[in-house]
């Protein structure tokens, strides 16, 4: 018999398919998986109820035309430059493959979101990760750590804000010393902001702002309208590449199912001139502070989101495997992010975009069964 590729190693069942598959094997309360409790919007319900049956064929690889439109006058840039994809996951593999190669490294920051380093290995690159600081203060960027880690090789930067695991949204001061080390080094940015309208504080600033020729933004619609199983994503590229990015996009899936990006396209307007992402943040802060509050009185250390529904928390005696089993309150692993640094001590990642009966729920379970 043949034998499979050694690639085929790089990825085993992913940390949060994992936890998901745990939770529901021990009936645990799931904080683990950053998918909402809550149905997606009903303006967004009744757009892709009406889609199907009008938009059911192939649409552009490049994506359904109202869609990139939509996209466009949404983040501020022309639709021409917008790619659509099947989920940010496969935005960011395209990119991977788009943007570096064997020979290539790709920096980006530690704790770091599961799939970056094996894409940036499926693409044949290397990647390098910078460890962000946990200290009393919290979590911080040291951008002298970063600047140390540019090599002649570096050929891309990938950053997350708001990020994930942490809830840090990087500071526009930051944000342009990145980008001064891009310009000065001539490497590319992905830029992914999936979260961006989720945060609790100063509005992030977006990377495109402040390098548009050489900035990759990646999107998701499942994240901002609650719908993660839609895999609506997208990559707003810089001036005049979408159409080099889109060739690679459609050697995956050819186009993303088009019933619902005609409905992420009517939703769009919806949820601006609705206010949708308003009560999305004021809810998610209220939640955020009850679990925060819970966690505080058990005895944890927990770290303020300022973005994403995620917030990481330590606690001595918390272990992410046996929790689920014991406590019945399934939550991931800070190991999950960590693959050259070492894990800060008892580290754990919550989701708080779970109902306020499952955050309860979960609280009381780790005070009776710690
Ligand atoms: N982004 C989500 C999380 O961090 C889920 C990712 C996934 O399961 N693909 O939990």
């Amino acid at each position: 018999m043949p034998e499979l590729l050694p690639r085929t190693q790089l990825s085993q069942e992913s940390v949060f398919a994992r936890m998901s598959r745990l939770a529901a094997q021990y009936s645990a309360v799931n904080l683990g998986q950053g998918f909402p409790s809550d149905a997606p919007p009903a303006f967004l319900q009744d757009a892709a109820r009406h889609a199907i049956g009008r938009f059911d064929q192939y649409s552009p690889p490049a994506g359904l035309p109202a869609l990139r439109t939509a996209l466009g006058t949404d983040l501020g840039v022309n639709g021409q430059d917008i790619v659509v994809t099947t989920g940010a996951t496969e935005a960011l593999n395209v990119l991977a493959l788009s943007l570096y190669g064997p020979g290539d490294e790709v920096l980006m920051l530690e704790p770091v979101f599961d799939v970056y380093i094996p894409q940036a290995r499926l693409a044949g690159a290397d990647p390098v990760t910078v460890p962000m600081r946990l200290d009393d203060a919290g979590w911080a960027f040291d951008f002298e750590t970063l600047e140390r880690a540019v090599t002649p090789r570096t050929r891309a930067l990938l950053i997350n804000t708001p990020f994930n695991p942490t809830g840090t949204v990087f500071s526009r001061e930051e944000l342009l010393q990145v980008v001064a080390l891009a310009r000065q080094h001539d490497f590319w940015l992905i830029s992914d902001e999936v979260y961006d309208e989720l945060y609790y504080g100063e509005k992030p600033t977006s990377l495109r702002t402040l390098a548009p020729e050489r900035t990759f933004t990646v999107g998701s619609a499942g994240k901002r309208l609650e719908a993660t199983g839609w895999r609506v994503g997208w990559i707003a590229c810089p001036p005049g590449l979408s159409g080099n990015i889109a060739g690679i996009r459609q050697q995956g899936s050819f186009c993303s199912p088009v019933p619902l990006q005609a409905a992420v396209a009517a939703a769009l307007p919806v949820a601006r001139a609705e206010g949708f992402y308003e009560g999305l943040r004021q809810e998610y802060g209220e939640r955020q502070q009850l679990l925060t509050g819970g966690l505080k009185e058990l005895g944890a250390t927990v770290q303020e989101a300022r973005g994403t529904y995620f917030l990481t928390a330590q606690h001595p005696a918390w272990e992410a495997e046996k929790l689920v089993e014991t406590s019945g309150v399934a939550v991931i692993p800070g190991s999950a992010f960590y693959a050259a640094h070492p894990v800060p001590a008892g580290l754990l990642r919550f989701a708080f975009c779970k109902s306020r009966e499952q955050i309860g729920q979960a609280l009381e379970q780790l005070r009776q069964r710690p």
